[in-house]
């Protein structure tokens, strides 16, 4: 579905991916595992046109896609998640909800939709008139990932929805996002909670000083020594 060959990205003269290459075929969660710093955003960014690659292809159901503008990605379906959720403070929870159906031509479908989110997360429904800025940092993450599945993304780019969250919110959040790659989108997560990440996970890849240093399914990176002392504290 995603293929990023040899990707390279820059700040300035600053290298922050080398040479990146990973897959994510449709139907999967694939996660992205690292530290501070190692790349992990800068991937979902340049996956997004936000910060486009100097060099290498990403390729989203065999179309290049590594210079198009971000409204162009979106319509094609990928929808971001970003870190520190960003929502709308001053906007309702509806009027949040209703700007990530923003790009959507097919408007008779957002009802069924709304419907769809409130199932998965009932507190939006009962705090839809209150301002976002109000809720929770849960009840905001669960707003933020709301917010893109408006836009009826086939992948899902989530970038750290563990970031700042107590444990018992964050397995209620990982649930989720289980729940909706089963319902049919396809996930790539983002996370330095790894033990979490590769928990819901088909594959993962491990990236340090921006590059993949290491790929694998879920479950052996989960056995696997140097990632357990490397980041999952064990
Ligand atoms: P974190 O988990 O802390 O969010 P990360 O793995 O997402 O880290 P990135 O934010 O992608 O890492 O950063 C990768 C590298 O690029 C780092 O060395 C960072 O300092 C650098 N970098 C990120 N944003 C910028 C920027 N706007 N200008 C210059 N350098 C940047």
């Amino acid at each position: 579905m995603l293929r990023l060959r040899n990707v390279d990205t820059f700040y300035g003269n600053i290298q922050a991916l080398r040479g990146i290459c990973l897959n994510i075929e449709e139907g999967e969660i694939v996660t992205l595992i690292g530290a501070n710093g190692a790349g992990k955003t800068t991937t979902l960014m340049t996956i997004c046109g936000v910060i486009p690659p100097l060099s290498g292809t990403i390729r989203f159901r065999d179309k290049p896609i590594q210079h198009l503008p971000p409204n162009k990605i979106v319509r094609m379906g990928i929808s971001q998640v970003p870190e520190g959720r960003l929502i709308f403070p001053q906007l309702t929870v509806m009027e949040n909800l209703e700007l990530g159906a923003y790009l959507r031509t097919d408007k008779e479908n957002i009802g069924k939709d709304l419907d769809y989110i409130f199932s998965l997360f009932p507190i939006l429904a009962e705090r839809a008139k209150q301002q976002g800025g109000t809720l929770s940092g849960g009840e905001q993450q669960m707003l933020a990932i709301s917010r893109a599945l408006m836009g009826r993304p086939t992948l899902l780019l989530l970038d750290e929805p563990s970031l700042g969250l107590a444990p018992i919110i964050i397995r209620q959040i990982f649930d989720i996002i289980k729940k909706v790659n089963e319902d049919g989108t396809t996930v790539f997560l983002v996370e330095q909670n790894a033990n979490q990440a590769l928990k819901i996970a088909h594959r993962g890849y491990v990236i340090e000083n921006g590059a993949i240093m290491l790929e694998d399914s879920a479950e052996r990176l989960l056995k696997n020594e140097a990632v357990r002392k490397a980041y999952l504290g064990i």
